[in-house]
C-alpha cells in the first residue's frame, strides 16, 4: 500500500481506496458483465487516457469472448444544435451491429458521455452500455444510464489508479482524494 498522504504539484491527497479494495470492486464489475455478455462477444470501447489502468484489471477478468479498442475523444464547440461536436479518434473497427461497453474511468458531470454514446449509437451498434469504475451522482448534469458503475464516489477529487492532477498521479496504484 501506498502512503497514508502524497503531494503532487500544490495540491495534498489522502489515501482512499488501496489497490486492495480496487481489485473488489472490478471483480464484481466483471463477474456481472460475465454473466450479462455471455453469447454477446461485447466490444470494450477504453476510452484513453484515465481508463487504462481500470480497463488493463477489468479486462483481466473478462471471460466471455470479445474485443478491444482503444480510443480518444476530442470535444470541440461548432455551430451545430448540440454546440459541441465529438471526435472518436481511433474507432476503426466496424461497430454495426455489435454490443460496445464504452470503458471510463470516471463520470462525473456526464458531459463526455452525453456526447460521446450519440456519436456511438449513431454508427448502428446492437447496444451501446457504460462501464465506468467511479461515478459522483451528486455531479452529474445530463440523463444518463450507467448501466455497470464499479463505485459510486462523493463529490470530490480523486488522482491515482489512471487518474491524473494535471499529468501528474496516473500510475499510483491506489486511488487518494484532494484534502
Ligand atoms: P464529465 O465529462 O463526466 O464531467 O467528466 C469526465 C472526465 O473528467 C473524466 O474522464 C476525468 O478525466 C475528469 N474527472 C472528473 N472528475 C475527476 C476526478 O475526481 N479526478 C480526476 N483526476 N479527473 C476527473
Amino acid at each position: 500500500m501506498g502512503s497514508a498522504h502524497i503531494t503532487l504539484h500544490d495540491k495534498k491527497f489522502r489515501l482512499y481506496l488501496p489497490a486492495n479494495e480496487l481489485v473488489g470492486v472490478v471483480e464484481e464489475l466483471a463477474a456481472r458483465l460475465n454473466r450479462d455478455y455471455t453469447d454477446r462477444k461485447p466490444l470494450f470501447v477504453v476510452v484513453l487516457t484515465g481508463a487504462f489502468m481500470f480497463a488493463s484489471d477489468l479486462l483481466k477478468r473478462i471471460t466471455v469472448p470479445c474485443e478491444i479498442v482503444f480510443i480518444r475523444v476530442a470535444s470541440y464547440h461548432g455551430t451545430g444544435s448540440t454546440g459541441v461536436v465529438q471526435e472518436i479518434m481511433g474507432l476503426r473497427e466496424e461497430v454495426a451491429g455489435r454490443h460496445l461497453i464504452v470503458v471510463e474511468d470516471i463520470v462525473d458531470t456526464g458531459t463526455t458521455m452525453h456526447h460521446l454514446l450519440p456519436t456511438l449509437r449513431a454508427k448502428g451498434p446492437a447496444s451501446v452500455e457504460v462501464a465506468t469504475l467511479f461515478f459522483k451522482p451528486d455531479c452529474l448534469r445530463h440523463e444518463l444510464t450507467l448501466a455497470y458503475v464499479a463505485k459510486q464516489i462523493p463529490n470530490d477529487f480523486v488522482v491515482g489508479y489512471g487518474l491524473d492532477y494535471d499529468g501528474l498521479g496516473r500510475n499510483l496504484p491506489d486511488v487518494y482524494v484532494a484534502v
